[in-house]
Formats: C-alpha cells, structure tokens, sequence
C-alpha cells in the first residue's frame, strides 16, 4: 500500500503550501469544484518511484485550549488515516501554544512523526530552529514550503523505510476480466449490492475463506464474461448487512479507485445527496476512473421522491454527467443487471486507442462547423490531434495560440469528440500544445 503522510499544525504555519508543492504530479488528486468545502483535502505525490498520498488538514486553532479541543477532529482523523505525520511549525512566529499541545498529542501518539521547521527562508537555521527543540519530538527539520527548500530531502528521508512502487500502469489487462469497485459512503447499499452482484452462493464460500488483507479480489463470472470483484473497503467480510460496517476511510475508498477498472458509485436515494457524495465523486473524476453511478434504494419511493432525487441529481452532479446513472434496487435486485453494460461500456471507452488520423478528422470537422475565436486579431489555430494516454483518455490538440482558447470552446471540443467517438463513462483529458 502507498505511504499516506498527514500534514497538521497550526492554521497558517503552510501546510497547504507543503500540500500544493507535494501534489504537482500530473495524478494529483485535487480538482477544485465550486460549492465543495473540505475538512480533509487528499492528493497523489511522487518521489523519484516512490509514490505517497497526502493528507492536508485544516489546522488545529490556535484559540483552542486544552489538547483536546486543540486537536481539532479532522486532524485527529487524518493522523488516524497516515503512516507517517509532518508536524508543521513556523519558524517565523516561534513556539506557540498551540505547537505544544499537539506535539504533546504527538508523542502519545506514537505514529512516525517529523517535526518540520517551515518558514526558514531568510533566517539563520540553527537560531530558527533552537526554540523547537524542546517539543520532544527529535531533530527539527528546517524547510521552506513556498520556495521548496530542503523539501525533498525531507520526502526522501521519510520514504526511505517504504519500497519503490515503478510508475507504469499496475492494472492487470482485462483478460482476467474488468475490476470492478463498489464504492460509496456508509449504508448506501454497496454490501447488498456487491451480494447481488456476487449471487448469494459465492458470498457464503467466500466468507469461509475470510482474509485479512486489504484488498481482496473475488473472481466471478456472468453471461460468460470474466469479472473481478475488487474489495478494499472490507464490505464482503461483514457476513450480513446487519452486523456494525467498518469504519468509513476515505483513503480505503481512493484505494478502491485506484484498483479497479470501473466504479460503481452507489448513491442513496432515501437520504439525497450529501456532502460527502460530492468529495468521493470528486475524488473519482480527479482520478480519472471510468465510472458508473447507481442511486440505490429506488424501491416503494413515491414518485414525488422520485422526482426531488432525479432533479438534484441532474442539478448537483452535472460535473459526472459523462457516466451513466441507474436507479437500481440493491435490495430487490432491480436494476442491478442494466449495470453490466454501463460497466463494459465505460471500460471500453476508458482503454480504446483512436488513430491520429481518426483525432485529426473529428478535430478538422469541429473547427469547421465552429471557428475558435480571434484574439489580437489573430485566429486561433488547431490542427492535429493524437491520443496521448488512455484510461483515461487524453487527447492532444497541437495548433497555435492554444493558451488563449477560451473554456467553452474546449467544452465544445468534448462534447463533439465525445459524442463523435461515443465515449461513455470515462472522462476525457484535453492538453493543447501551441506551436509559439
Ligand atoms: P496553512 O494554514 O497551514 O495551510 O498555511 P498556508 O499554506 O496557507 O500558508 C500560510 C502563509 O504562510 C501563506 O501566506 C504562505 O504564503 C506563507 N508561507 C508558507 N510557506 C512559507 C515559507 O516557506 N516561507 C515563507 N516566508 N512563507 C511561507
Ligand atoms: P453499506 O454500508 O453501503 O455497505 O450499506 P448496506 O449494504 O449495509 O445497506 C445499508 C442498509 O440499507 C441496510 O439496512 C440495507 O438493507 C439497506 N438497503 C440496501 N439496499 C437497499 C435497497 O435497494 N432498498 C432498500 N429499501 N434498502 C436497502
């Protein structure tokens, strides 16, 4: 499993500084969604083949008193969720307070902690660290956040203990069948559905041969076609829906994501769409994860429900309205089937290959049913496009001035390319390249 280091101190001390320079990979997790409020904010980084997730917490106020009430929850949670924990302290404002508390938490702790200087630019190192020592929690390690000094030298030694995880693509080929995901936030229904899915017989065998490990894969098949079941989040080893789920972790889910080839994300209708829905699908798109979308629960609903959870769905997820929606029975088994061809169609779309040729002729064809438009005077350009990567997609458009095209006319190159290649499922990824 990848190495999950929490980020807590005090508000302001540049955790989300550390956060955004950690996360600049290309599969950073973080994709700002208007209207979305974060307590814990989660991202992808990489260290030469060492891989790391990153958690970013709000910060524990310094107003607080008493250690408890300083630990604020969310960052009490996101040490709960890490390896490693980078206690930030800021260098310029000196020992607080607040820095002592937590640290005090810290050491009871006992999870692998470095105590992390930050603010150091400018100022003479030994001075600016001399105060910190006396938290008790070892060497102090100066950094700067906002100019990246030292930093990596900090992720090194922090990852040292942990293995190299070599970036290409770990994903088996769908030969051994599609890896399916069921995610969603507690009592959705993602253990009825999976007992659906799996037929009742498989469940009873597996459960003798519960495991302990963290992910779990269940083979099946249906109508002839191989399938596997990916289980991180431990929803099959409950032995009925009746006994306590485990406790929800937003990092088991992103696990989740990361080990299959399709999602299903289970949605509640009896309870609407909440917060929480929205981060997890935010965090699926951000991944790039072919998706399918299920509201669960649709049975004995009056219509008049059926209609309030229809219009909030298609009012608050418009940003996934490249997946497929179902309203589906877990319970009853309704609906449960129509999944299957959501599911290969979404994995078809996420791993087709389109000849440059092909890109270049849907490119050609949009460009002259709509011209990009002039910006000083001067129209912008497109003229090729290739595929550079699948699952998911990325398109690569080259022409020139392509800084300036304006966000609607790149919706409209999606919707046309989207359509076009009727792509279902998967979002597309766009990255233009201007000649000068
Ligand atoms: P957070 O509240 O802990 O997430 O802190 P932020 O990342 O928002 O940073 C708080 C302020 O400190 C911002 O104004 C940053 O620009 C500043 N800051 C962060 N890192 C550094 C650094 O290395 N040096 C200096 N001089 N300022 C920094
Ligand atoms: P999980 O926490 O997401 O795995 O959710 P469970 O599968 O444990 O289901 C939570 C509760 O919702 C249980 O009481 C289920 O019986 C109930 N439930 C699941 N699916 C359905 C459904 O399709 N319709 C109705 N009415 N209840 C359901």
């Amino acid at each position: 499993m990848t190495p999950v280091i929490a980020l807590v101190g005090r508000p302001n001390v540049g955790k989300s500084t550390l956060f955004n320079r950690l996360t600049r990979s290309r599969d950073a997790l973080v994709a700002d969604f208007p209207g979305l409020t974060r307590d814990r904010k989660y991202g992808n980084g990489r260290l030469g083949d060492k891989p790391f997730t990153v958690i970013d917490t709000g910060g524990i106020s310094g107003d607080e008193e008493g250690i408890d009430a300083a630990m604020a929850e969310q960052s009490l949670a996101a040490i709960d969720e890490a390896d490693i924990v980078l206690f930030l302290v800021d260098a310029r404002a000196g020992l607080n307070v607040a820095d002592e508390a937590i640290a005090n938490h810290l050491r009871v702790n006992q999870k692998k902690t470095w105590l992390v200087v930050n603010k150091t630019d400018g100022l003479e190192e030994h001075s600016a660290m001399a105060d910190f020592w006396q938290l008790g929690l070892g060497d102090p390690w100066p950094i700067a956040a906002a100019h990246g000094r030292n930093v990596s030298r900090l992720i090194e030694e922090v990852l040292a203990p942990f293995p190299e995880q070599p970036e290409e693509e770990a994903l088996p080929a769908r030969d051994d069948g599609i890896r399916i995901g069921v995610i969603g936030r507690p009592n959705v229904g993602k253990s009825t559905l999976v007992n659906r899915l799996l037929g009742e017989e498989r469940v009873v065998v597996f459960d003798e041969a519960g495991t302990t490990r963290d992910a779990i894969e269940i083979p099946f098949e249906r109508r002839g076609r191989p399938y596997v079941l990916v289980d991180t989040a431990g929803i099959r080893r409950r032995k009925n829906v009746r006994e306590i789920a485990e406790k929800f972790s937003i990092i088991k889910t992103l696990e989740a994501i990361k080990e299959c080839h399709v999602a299903i994300m289970v949605l509640d209708a009896r309870s609407g769409l909440v917060e929480q829905d929205l981060h997890l699908l935010d965090y699926v798109l951000s991944s790039g994860r072919a998706l399918v979308l299920a509201v669960n629960k649709w049975d004995g609903l009056e219509s008049e429900q059926k209609e309030k959870m229809r219009a909030e769905v298609k009012r608050r997820l418009g940003f996934a309205d490249y997946a497929d929606l179902h309203f589906i029975s877990a319970l009853h088994g309704t609906g449960v089937g129509d999944l299957y061809p959501s599911i290969e169609r979404a994995f078809a779309s996420s791993t087709t290959r389109w000849s440059t040729n092909r890109l270049t002729t849907i490119l050609q064809d949009a460009v002259g049913e709509h011209q990009p438009p002039l910006v000083r005077g001067r129209r912008i350009k497109l003229r090729m496009a290739h595929q550079g990567g699948a699952n998911p997609p990325i398109i690569v458009v080259h022409g020139n001035q392509t800084e300036s095209l304006p966000e609607a006319y790149k919706r409209y190159l999606t919707n046309t390319f989207r359509k076009v290649l009727k792509v279902r499922g998967t979002p597309i990824r766009f990255e233009f390249r201007s000649g000068h």
